[in-house]
């Protein structure tokens, strides 16, 4: 079964020169020169990596569907295929829709139960409601520079082993931002949050948005673990403090931004 164009275009193989070492072994993260070797004109065979003599990307034989469970199954290999062996070009329009979707829920007060910050106008005016949600965009983006920006400072700090350029080729920070833009794509379930408010009491939502953040949260875990080359202890250990820091700073930026209300 095969899913629908758009779809499969974000996992559509990368195309490099042939002997350029810019494939990655999902499996041990080294990078390798290519992923098949074409036997006859209708037969390919998967390359074994050379350190842990493993297929390379067994994923290139999978359907999207599978790969797309492994992933919320938090699979380390699953994460490196899309990572580093898959054209990811248009993941950021994603991050975009993603930042969207989290305003639209925060202007609405879908968030309410977990937070007391609002950015809805008392003043019944068409304009002022529509700035409030202008106003939940920037506060999003904000969240999400600070979290970025925080989470590359302490690992910078707390592990100097960081590769500079990855097995692609691809420099650490670009991975990096592509790894949070992946693991944010949990929170496409705010959407029944959406769909149910009308008929979910507050702690009923309050209980769905912290589950879906500590999903996030889990999943960042796990792909900067993988971007960074890191133990997942480490890489717990910086999401969490990037959370913590972001938090307070993201209340500053709040408290400025209520003043435009
Ligand atoms: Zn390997």
């Amino acid at each position: 079964m095969k899913l629908s164009l758009p779809l499969q275009g974000y996992f559509d193989l990368l195309k490099h020169q042939p002997g350029e070492k810019k494939f990655v072994c999902i499996n041990c993260g080294r990078p390798v020169a290519g992923l098949y070797r074409q036997i006859s004109s209708t037969v390919l065979k998967i390359i074994d990596c050379e350190k842990c003599k493993k297929p390379a990307d067994k994923y290139i034989e999978f359907e999207v569907l599978i790969i797309l469970i492994d992933l919320i199954l938090l699979s380390k290999p699953a994460n490196r295929h899309i990572l580093y062996n898959s054209d990811c070009k248009n993941l950021w329009k994603i991050g975009v829709i993603l930042i969207l979707l989290e305003a639209y829920c925060f202007w609405t007060d879908a968030f309410g139960g977990i937070t007391s910050i609002s950015y809805r106008s008392h003043v019944n005016d068409p304009f002022l409601s529509e700035r409030g949600f202008y106003l939940s965009t920037v506060h999003f983006v904000a969240g999400f520079v600070l979290l970025y920006g925080f989470i590359y400072l302490f690992t910078r700090a707390l592990h100097r082993t960081v590769p500079q350029v990855a097995g692609n080729g691809k420099t650490y920070p670009h991975m990096l931002l592509h790894g949070v833009i992946l693991a944010s794509i949990v929170k496409f379930l705010f959407i029944p949050i959406i769909i149910w408010k009308e008929n979910a009491t507050e702690t009923g939502m309050a209980i769905h948005i912290v589950l879906v953040l500590m999903y996030f949260v889990i999943s960042l875990v796990q792909i900067h673990s993988v971007v960074s080359d890191c133990a997942r202890s480490r890489s717990c250990l910086i999401v969490m403090l990037a959370f913590i820091v972001k938090a307070y700073f993201l209340t500053r930026v709040s408290v400025f931004l209520q003043e435009f209300i």
